[in-house]
C-alpha cells in the first residue's frame, strides 16, 4: 500500500517538475553532455545522471569529451568477477552479494547508473564479449540476473541491463541485421530482460547496437514499444548503447529515452539540437520528449537523486575489505574442476616444494583490457602470486612464460574513440603491411620456440608442474570476435610437450570463452576459471591446494571443436550486414542434445573433491503446481557444494523441441555423510514453448520427463508428470 502511495506521489512530482521545464531544458536531459553523463537543469536543481561501466566494477574517470583517462589516484576500484564467472557459481546468494558490492562501489564513486549486467545469450563461443555475458541458458541467466540487479539497486544506483536484444556478435556490430524468429526471441533471447523488468524491477535498460529483424534496436517499435513498455510495463529509463542512435525522428518516436555516444559533439547528437529543431518546426510532437523526461525523472526520484528523500540516499563506498572478501568468495565458487583423473587434485602442499608454474597467464593481469569492461583495479592477484602467497617462502616456485604473447601496439587513442567504426574497418591490405606482419610473425615464432624450450627445461627439474594458459583480452574483447576456438600462441604444442615429460601436470585455463583442448585425453586434471576479478589467483590457488572444494559449474557448453557448434553448421555467425539465427531455439546444450553430439564438457558440468549420491525423487501434484523432492547425500570425505539441476522435456511434442531444458537448480553445502532433501516447485510455465500461431507460450497436456542430476548429461534421477490440460501463458 505504502509503495503504491509512494509511486503516486512520484508521478505527481514528476508532472510538477515537467510543467516547469522549457523545451530546451527537457532536451538537455535526454542526451549525453559528457561521455558518461546526461544534461542537467540547474535552474530546477535537476542534476545530471552519472553513468559508468560496467559489470566488473566501476570504470576510471575520463575527460568529459575526450577518451583520455583523467589519471587520478582515487579511481582505482575493486575488480569484480565477470558475469561469466558469476554465472558459473550457480549461486543466487553470490549473485546478490556481487550486485550489492557493485552497487556500493558505484554509489561510492558518485554514480547513479552502472552499465551492468550483460545478459546476452551466448550463441556462439566466438563472440568477443562472451566473457561479459552469463550463459547460453535463459533460466540460469534469469536466476543470476534478478538477485544481481536487486543487489545493485539497494544502494540507490540503477542497474542498466544490456544489450537489449539479441546482441550476439561484435563483427559489424553497429549495422548487422540480426534475423531471429519469434520463438527463439521469446524462449531464449528475451526472458532474461523480462525477468530484469518484471522480477528485479530494474530502473534502466540499454538498447543494443545491432538491428533486430530489420530495425536498429534504438528504433525498434516491436522491442521497445510493444514488448518492453506495453507487455512488460517497463516505466524506467531506456538508454542507447554508446553510438547506437542513427536517426532523430525514428529513434525519438519509439520509447528510447536517452541518447549516449562516443563523440564529443554533444549538441549535435540526434537527441540534442536536431531533435529540438524538429519539435520547434512541428515535425515531432513535444509529447515525445515529455515522455522521455518523465521516465528519467521517475528514475531520479526512485534513486533519491531529487525530491524529499534526497537526504536519505545511500552513500556507498569503495575498496573496502568486505568487498574484497565477497569477491574472493565468488571467485572461489566460480572455479570449475573440469577433469580430475586419479584424484590428482588437490595437490598436497608438502609434495610441492619445487614447483614449475608455466604459462603467461600465470602472471598476466586481465583487468585493464576487454573494452568498456576494463577496470583500473586496486590490485589483481595472478595465479602465480596466489600460489606463492599460499605456499610461502620455503617452497621453490619457479615460473617460465612458455609461450610468447606479443606486446600490443600502443594505440594513439582509447579504442572507444574509434568504436563506432569498429567492425567495419577493414584490415589494411597493402604490401608494406603484409611484410611487417610477416616480420612480426617470424619474431613471435622464434620467441615462442625459445620460451617453450626454456619452460621444458624447467619442467624436468621440478616435482610438480602447473600450466596456466588460456586467453586474454588481446584475443577476446569488445569490438572483435574470435576467428576460431583454438588456443593462441602455440599453447597446444606446448601443453602436449609438457604432458609428455610430466603426465601429472595440472592444466589451469584462464579465459572468457571455451577453447578447443586437443590434448584433453592426455591431461589428468583440468581446472577452469573465467576472468574472476581481483582475487582470481588466490581462488585458483586455493582450489589447487584443497583449501577450497571446487563448486563451479559450466554455464555454457564446451564443444570439442568449433565445427561442432550450431553456428558452424549454419554458417550464420560473424557475417557482415546480416546474420540469421537459423538454429532458432537450438543453442548450446539444446543443440548438442538434439544433434546427439557429445561435447567436450557439457552444460552444468563441474567436479568436486567429494561425491554425492542422488537417493530419491518424489513428485507430488498439488492444486496448481508439482513439487519435486529429491534427496542427496555427501558420500565422500570432504564437505562440499553440489549444484542439483532439474530439467524438463516433453515426451511427445507437437513441434520440434529441445530434449531437456533447465527449469530449476539449487546449490547446497553438505558435510561428509550429510543428507538433504531439496524441493523444486514446477508450474505449467516450466513445460511450455512459444507457440507462434497463438502468439503466446503454450504447454500441451500430456506427459513430461523430469530429469534431475549433476549436469545436463549426468542425470541421476528421473520422474514423470502428467499435465492434465493445455495451458496458455505469456
Ligand atoms: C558498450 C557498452 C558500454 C558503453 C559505454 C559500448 O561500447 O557496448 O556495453 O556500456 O560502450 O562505455
Amino acid at each position: 500500500m505504502r509503495k503504491g502511495n509512494d509511486a503516486a506521489k512520484i508521478e505527481e512530482r514528476v508532472e510538477e517538475l515537467l510543467k516547469q521545464m522549457t523545451l530546451e531544458e527537457k532536451t538537455q536531459m535526454i542526451h549525453g553532455t559528457g561521455f558518461f553523463h546526461s544534461g542537467e537543469v540547474k535552474r530546477l536543481s535537476i542534476p545530471p545522471v552519472m553513468f559508468s561501466d560496467g559489470p566488473m566494477g566501476v570504470r576510471q574517470e575520463f575527460l568529459n569529451d575526450k577518451w583520455i583517462p583523467k589519471g587520478y589516484s582515487d579511481d582505482f576500484v575493486s575488480y569484480l568477477p565477470s558475469n561469466s564467472a558469476l554465472a558459473s557459481t550457480w549461486s543466487r546468494e553470490l549473485a546478490a552479494k556481487t550486485g550489492e558490492i557493485l552497487g556500493r562501489e558505484a554509489r561510492g564513486r558518485g554514480k547513479d547508473m552502472i552499465l551492468a549486467p550483460g545478459i546476452n545469450i551466448k550463441r556462439s563461443p566466438l563472440c568477443g564479449r562472451n566473457f561479459e555475458y552469463m550463459s547460453e541458458d535463459p533460466k540460469l541467466i534469469e536466476e543470476i540476473t534478478v538477485p544481481f540487479i536487486r543487489g545493485i539497486q539497494k544502494s540507490d544506483v540503477s542497474a542498466c541491463v544490456k544489450h537489449y536484444a539479441a546482441n550476439a556478435q561484435e563483427t559489424d556490430r553497429l549495422m548487422v541485421d540480426t534475423i531471429v524468429d519469434e520463438r527463439a526471441l521469446r524462449e531464449l533471447y528475451l526472458p532474461g530482460f523480462k525477468a530484469a523488468v518484471e522480477k528485479a524491477g530494474t530502473y534502466s535498460l540499454m538498447c543494443a547496437y545491432n538491428k533486430v529483424n530489420g530495425w536498429h534496436c534504438s528504433e525498434n517499435k516491436e522491442l521497445l514499444d510493444h514488448i518492453l513498455r506495453q507487455e512488460w510495463g517497463f516505466d524506467g529509463t531506456i538508454v542507447s548503447d554508446w553510438g547506437a542512435v542513427h536517426r532523430t525522428k525514428e529513434a525519438a518516436e519509439v520509447s528510447l529515452d536517452v541518447e549516449m555516444s562516443v563523440t564529443g559533439n554533444f549538441d549535435e547528437y540526434y537527441f540534442a539540437d536536431p531533435l529540438l529543431e524538429a519539435v520547434q518546426k512541428g515535425e515531432i510532437s513535444e509529447r515525445v520528449i515529455d515522455d522521455k523526461v518523465r521516465n528519467l525523472l521517475r528514475m531520479m526520484f526512485r534513486l533519491k537523486m531529487i525530491g524529499e528523500k534526497r537526504g536519505e540516499r545511500c552513500a556507498g563506498t569503495y575498496n573496502v575489505p568486505e568487498h574484497r572478501e565477497g569477491i574472493y568468495q565468488t571467485a572461489a565458487q566460480a572455479v570449475i574442476l573440469l577433469k580430475n583423473e586419479e584424484k590428482l587434485l588437490p595437490l598436497e602442499e608438502r609434495n610441492c616444494q619445487k614447483i614449475a608454474v608455466i604459462g603467461r597467464n600465470a602472471e598476466m593481469l586481465h583487468a585493464p583490457g576487454g573494452g568498456s569492461g576494463e577496470i583500473k583495479a586496486l590490485y589483481e592477484i595472478s595465479p602465480l602470486m596466489g600460489i606463492k602467497m599460499r605456499l610461502g617462502g620455503n617452497a621453490k616456485v619457479m615460473y617460465a612464460p612458455g609461450y610468447f604473447v606479443p606486446e600490443k601496439e600502443q594505440e594513439d587513442e582509447n579504442w572507444q574513440a574509434d568504436s563506432i567504426e569498429l567492425g567495419v574497418v577493414q584490415e589494411r591490405q597493402d604490401e608494406a603491411y603484409f611484410l611487417e606482419k610477416e616480420r612480426q610473425q617470424e619474431i613471435a615464432r622464434r620467441e615462442g620456440q625459445r620460451l617453450s624450450a626454456e619452460a621444458l627445461e624447467l619442467v624436468k627439474e621440478c616435482d610438480q608442474v602447473i600450466f596456466v594458459g588460456g586467453l586474454n583480452h588481446d584475443c577476446e574483447s569488445e569490438g572483435m570476435d574470435r576467428s576460431d576456438m583454438r588456443l593462441p600462441y602455440g599453447q597446444d604444442a606446448l601443453v602436449e610437450a609438457i604432458l609428455k615429460v610430466k603426465p601429472d601436470t595440472v592444466i589451469v585455463m584462464v579465459a572468457g570463452s571455451p577453447v578447443e583442448m586437443p590434448w584433453e585425453k592426455k591431461a589428468k586434471a583440468i581446472l577452469w576459471t573465467y576472468y574472476a576479478g581481483m582475487e582470481t589467483g588466490l581462488a585458483v590457488s586455493d582450489v589447487l591446494f584443497g583449501r577450497v572444494n571446487p563448486s563451479g559449474r559450466l554455464a555454457e557448453t564446451f564443444p570439442v571443436s568449433y565445427e561442432d557448434t550450431p553456428t558452424a553448421e549454419n554458417g550464420q555467425f560473424g557475417l557482415m550486414g546480416r546474420v540469421e539465427f537459423k538454429e532458432s531455439v537450438f543453442v548450446g546444450y539444446r543443440y548438442y542434445e538434439a544433434r546427439k553430439r557429445k561435447p567436450l564438457f557439457c552444460f552444468g558440468h563441474g567436479l568436486s573433491y567429494t561425491e554425492f549420491s542422488y537417493d530419491r525423487i518424489e513428485i507430488v501434484e498439488e492444486s496448481n503446481h508439482f513439487t519435486v523432492e529429491v534427496t542427496i547425500t555427501n558420500i565422500g570425505k570432504r564437505a562440499g557444494w553440489e549444484t542439483v539441476q532439474l530439467y524438463t522435456g516433453e515426451e511427445t511434442p507437437t513441434v520440434e523441441r529441445p530434449i531437456k531444458e533447465l527449469k530449476g537448480f539449487d546449490k547446497v553445502f553438505l558435510a561428509p555423510g550429510e543428507q538433504k532433501a531439496l524441493r523444486f516447485l514446477l508450474s505449467e510455465r516450466d513445460f511450455g514453448y512459444y507457440d507462434v500461431g497463438r502468439r503466446s507460450f503454450h504447454a500441451n497436456k500430456g506427459v513430461y520427463r523430469i530429469s534431475v542430476g549433476a549436469s545436463c548429461e549426468d542425470i541421476r534421477l528421473v520422474g514423470k508428470v502428467l499435465l492434465s490440460q493445455d495451458y496458455d501463458y505469456r
